[in-house]
C-alpha cells in the first residue's frame, strides 16, 4: 500500500475547520485526487444489470447521463418515499439541533462541513423539499429547497460515496435518525443513472459469477484452505480436516472471502479451522455460499436480498441444521437486520443449538444464523476450550469495535470475553470511541480502494489518534477486530498514522491460545513469531 501520492501525516493533521466563504449551495464539489472512487466500470455494471453502463470517470465534465437524468431520479425518489416510511420520516423530521454535526470521521478529517451528518442528509432533503414538500415548492430556496442540477448530482456522488454507513452519527441523534439510511436511498438514486464506484460493483459482479467478491473459483478455494491445514500442522503438529461442500454436515459455515485470502484475515480463518476440529464440530465450508459480505448492501436493497440469497440455498442444498458465520461487519448488518424479511423465512433449518454445549441461541431462532463470537463465547463459559493465555504475552492488544456488529448487533461482551480468556494484556481505547460511539476504519461501504486515499487516512484519523493513546499509555501493539474489512483498512491505517501497531483478527488471538488435543509444543505464534516464554 503506497501512501506517496497522499501528503505526510504531519500535513494531513492540519485540518482546516473554519467553513468556506460561500453558503454551502453555492459550493460547488472538487473532485480532488485521492479523495474520491472511480467510476463502476460498463463490464460490472452489465453484469449486475444495472442501468447505463458507459465509460466515464466522476473528474469528467460529461457524465454521459440519460438525457431525462432528472425524471428518472424524481421518479425513482417518489417511488421510494412512498414503499419506505423511515426515508420519508427522515426527509421531515431533521430539526437541525446539530448534535450529529461533529460526530463523523470524516468530518473530524476533512473539517469539510458537507462531511456533518446533518449536512449530507440536507444534500438529499433540499431536492426532496422542491419537487415533494408545498413549501419547497411555493418558496424554494427560502424553504431550504433546490433544483436537482448536475452540480448537485456530483455533489451527491461525492458525498454520499464519503460516507462508510457506520452510523456512528444515529448513535448521538435524539430522533434517531439513521444516516446510513439516508446515504444507501441516495446510493440508490444515482445507481438509477449509472453513476456507482467501482470497488463496489466489481465485488458484487464477481458475487454473482464465481460466489465471492474476490472472485476465487472453486478449486481456487479449495487450495487455500488446504494450505491453511498444512500452516496449521506445521505450527501445531494437528492436522485438521477441510470440509468444503459437505452434503449432511450439521453447520455451515459462511465467511467472508478476505478470510480466505487476504491477510492478516488469513490467520482468522486457520484460527477458526482450529477451533472446529478441537471440538469436533461437523461443519463445512461452502464454494457456493463462499461470501458473507453482501456489497449489495452499498448499491441498493434489491441487490442486498439477490446476493444474500445464496446463503439460504446452500443451506437448504447442502441439508444442514443451521449456519454459522464468521468474523465479518456488514455481513451481520444484512444477516441480522435484512435476511430475514429479504431472504427468509428459512423454515427448513432448526433454531439454533450448540452441538457442543447444549445453549439454544435464542436471538438467532428467526435467522438460523449464529455469530462466530456468540458461538466461541459460549463453548469458553462452559468450559469446552482449554487456554493458554500466557501464548499471547508478545502481544499488548486493544480492541476495535466494528461499526456493524456493534451498532447494528449490540456485540460488545462477547468478543471482550474471547480476548480476556485468550491474553493477559489487553487495554481498552477511550470510552467515548468504543462500544456505541465506536469510530469507523474510514474505510468501508466501499470506500477501501488506493484512489481514495487520502480520505481513508482523513476519515480513520479519529480511529488512529486512539490507537495512538493506548500505544503511548501501555505500549500497545496489536489492533483485535471482528470484521474482513476492518482487518484489511486498519492495516493501511495503523501503517499511515501509528507505524509499528498490527491488526488481527480474534480468532487468531483465540487460536493462538488453544491447547489442542496432541499438538506439539508449540515454539510461534500462527504468523511464526516467537511465543513469548517458551
Ligand atoms: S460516515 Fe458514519 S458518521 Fe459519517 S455520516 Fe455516514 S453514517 Fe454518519
Ligand atoms: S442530530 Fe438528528 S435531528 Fe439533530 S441535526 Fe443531526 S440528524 Fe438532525
Amino acid at each position: 500500500m503506497s501512501f506517496d501520492k497522499i501528503p505526510k501525516p504531519d500535513q494531513l493533521i492540519q485540518i482546516q475547520y473554519a467553513p468556506p466563504k460561500t453558503g454551502w449551495m453555492e459550493t460547488p464539489v472538487e473532485f480532488r485526487p485521492g479523495t474520491w472512487s472511480y467510476s463502476g466500470t460498463a463490464k460490472s455494471l452489465t453484469a449486475l444489470d444495472l442501468p447505463n453502463p458507459r465509460s466515464w470517470q466522476p473528474s469528467d465534465d460529461d457524465w454521459k447521463l440519460p438525457e431525462n437524468w432528472q425524471t428518472i431520479i424524481l421518479s425513482g425518489m417518489k417511488e421510494r418515499l412512498g414503499k419506505y416510511r423511515s426515508f420519508r420520516l427522515f426527509m421531515d423530521v431533521c430539526v437541525r439541533c446539530g448534535a450529529c454535526a461533529d460526530k463523523c470521521h470524516f468530518y473530524i478529517g476533512s473539517g469539510d462541513p458537507k462531511n456533518m451528518p446533518v449536512l449530507r442528509a440536507e444534500l438529499l432533503r433540499s431536492v426532496y423539499r422542491r419537487y415533494f414538500t408545498k413549501s419547497g415548492k411555493l418558496f424554494g430556496r427560502l424553504a431550504g429547497a433546490r433544483d436537482l442540477t448536475m452540480d448537485v448530482l456530483k455533489e451527491w456522488f461525492y458525498y454520499f460515496y464519503q460516507c462508510t454507513e457506520c452510523r456512528r452519527c444515529s448513535a448521538f441523534c435524539p430522533f434517531g435518525i439513521d444516516q446510513a439510511e439516508i446515504t444507501m436511498m441516495g446510493r440508490e438514486l444515482l445507481n438509477l443513472v449509472g453513476c456507482n464506484i467501482n470497488w463496489v460493483t466489481e465485488p458484487a459482479a464477481n458475487c454473482f459469477r464465481t460466489g465471492n467478491h474476490l472472485g476465487i473459483q472453486p478449486g481456487g478455494i479449495k487450495d487455500i484452505l488446504d494450505f491453511f491445514a498444512d500452516d496449521i500442522e506445521e505450527r501445531t503438529g494437528v492436522r485438521v480436516d477441510v470440509p468444503l461442500n459437505k452434503k449432511g454436515a450439521d453447520i455451515l459455515f459462511v465467511t467472508p472471502s478476505g478470510d480466505y485470502f487476504a491477510d492478516p484475515g488469513t490467520y482468522t480463518c486457520m484460527g477458526y479451522m482450529m477451533l472446529f476440529h478441537e471440538i469436533g464440530l461437523n461443519y463445512t465450508f461452502s464454494t457456493y455460499a463462499s461470501e458473507g459480505g453482501n456489497f449489495g448492501l452499498f448499491t441498493s436493497h434489491e441487490m442486498v436480498k439477490r446476493l444474500n440469497a445464496k446463503i439460504y440455498a446452500e443451506a437448504k442444498r447442502l441439508g444442514v441444521k443451521w449456519i454459522l458465520g464468521g468474523e465479518c461487519g456488514h455481513m451481520w448488518r444484512v444477516i441480522h437486520q435484512y435476511m430475514d424479511t429479504m431472504n427468509g423465512p428459512a423454515d427448513f433449518l432448526e433454531a439454533p443449538v450448540s452441538p457442543i454445549t447444549g445453549t439454544r441461541f435464542e436471538n438467532a431462532r428467526s435467522t438460523k444464523m449464529v455469530h462466530i463470537v456468540e458461538f466461541t463465547a459460549d463453548l469458553i463459559r462452559n468450559g469446552k476450550l482449554k487456554l493458554d493465555p500466557k501464548r499471547n504475552d508478545h502481544l499488548k492488544l486493544t480492541f476495535h469495535d466494528s461499526c456493524n456488529p456493534a451498532r447494528a448487533m449490540g456485540l460488545f461482551e462477547e468478543p471482550r470475553y474471547i480476548i480476556q480468556n485468550a491474553c493477559n494484556h489487553f487495554y481498552e481505547m477511550a470510552e467515548d470511541t468504543i462500544r456505541e460511539k465506536t469510530l469507523c476504519c474510514g474505510a468501508g461501504a466501499g470506500l477501501g480502494n488506493d484512489e481514495n486515499m487520502e480520505m481513508r487516512m482523513r476519515g480513520g484519523m479519529p480511529r488512529a489518534m486512539a490507537v495512538k493513546k493506548v500505544v503511548e499509555k501501555h505500549g500497545v501493539n496489536r489492533l483485535a477486530c471482528i470484521c474482513a474489512i476492518d482487518r484489511a483498512t486498519l492495516s493501511s491505517l495503523m501503517d499511515y498514522w501509528v507505524p509499528g501497531v498490527t491488526v488481527m483478527g480474534v480468532h487468531e488471538l483465540l487460536a493462538n491460545a488453544l491447547v489442542m488435543t496432541g499438538e506439539k509444543e508449540r515454539k510461534t505464534d500462527l504468523r511464526g513469531e516467537p511465543l513469548a516464554g517458551y
